[in-house]
């Protein structure tokens, strides 16, 4: 409910939407037309890695997609809120390449919501809580977080880490550096990334169930070389969510 010092600060300083800055019902949360132009990913889905089916396909109760069919998932389990195309890209450049920071809100809070099923999918119905232990952001290298001044995916990862009232790790895993992997393709990525992370405190790694957060995901190479070196340091089980992620034809 909203008290009237609510009111009279929405008075002085009325609620815009942060891609456009047109008036919305409460700061940082995106207006109508805007809203609209993301491609959010709803059902049917991939019941593991969320890929989203034609809304005519009736796969049943936990479809699955061919990848996830076959034991190929890229993690345990796997999240994006919306599809990466034009609409989510506006909101996903500044936020990385400048200091973008007011869609943080925005993001996180859609990133919460593509989780609404982790507990169901993942097995932990007996337990209020989800199974999640520990919230990892995909690191950058020193150098990019020196350049950027921030690691963005370390800023989605807070609010996310609270909703589910775990800590969230920025110190466990470390990124060397390696040149930007340009446009190349799901093999060659996956080839660049490999012994790119190094688990350098796998005592804190050891036996717990990780949600990994990203803000996109490509071609998944990056959560995929990570879930390999988490499993290896002990991890039990790894999942991931990103804000956004590219939705090719299979
Ligand atoms: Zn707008
Ligand atoms: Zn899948």
């Amino acid at each position: 409910m909203k008290t009237i010092l609510h009111f009279l600060l929405d008075f002085l300083f009325p609620p815009s939407c942060p891609v456009c800055k047109a008036h919305s019902s409460e700061n940082g949360v995106l207006c109508a037309p805007c809203w609209d132009k993301f491609n959010w990913i709803g059902d049917p889905k991939c019941a593991s890695c969320g890929y989203p089916f034609p809304a005519n396909l009736d796969l049943g109760l936990r479809p699955l997609c061919p990848t996830c069919a076959t034991g190929k998932n890229v993690v345990d389990f796997l999240r994006a809120a919306c599809v990466y195309d034009d609409a989510s890209k506006d909101v996903m450049l500044p936020f990385k390449h400048a200091a973008a920071l007011k869609y943080k809100n925005l993001m996180s809070r859609a990133m919460i919501n593509s989780l609404r099923e982790l507990k169901t999918e993942t097995g932990d119905l007996k337990s209020e809580k989800s199974n999640v232990n520990l919230v990892v952001p995909v690191p950058l290298s020193y150098r990019r977080l020196w350049k950027r001044g921030y690691n963005q995916a370390a800023l989605l990862a807070r609010p996310i880490a609270k909703h589910f009232g775990v800590p969230v790790d920025v110190d466990s895993v470390l990124r060397k550096h390696r040149a930007d992997m340009g446009h190349k393709n799901a093999k060659e990525r996956r080839a660049n990334i490999r012994g790119v992370f190094n688990v350098r405190r796998p005592e804190n790694i050891k036996g717990k169930t990780i949600l990994l957060v990203d803000d996109v995901m490509t071609t998944g190479a990056t959560l995929y070389e990570l879930r390999r070196v988490l499993k290896r340091a002990g991890a039990k089980k790894v999942y991931a969510v990103v804000f956004c992620r590219t939705v090719r034809a299979i």
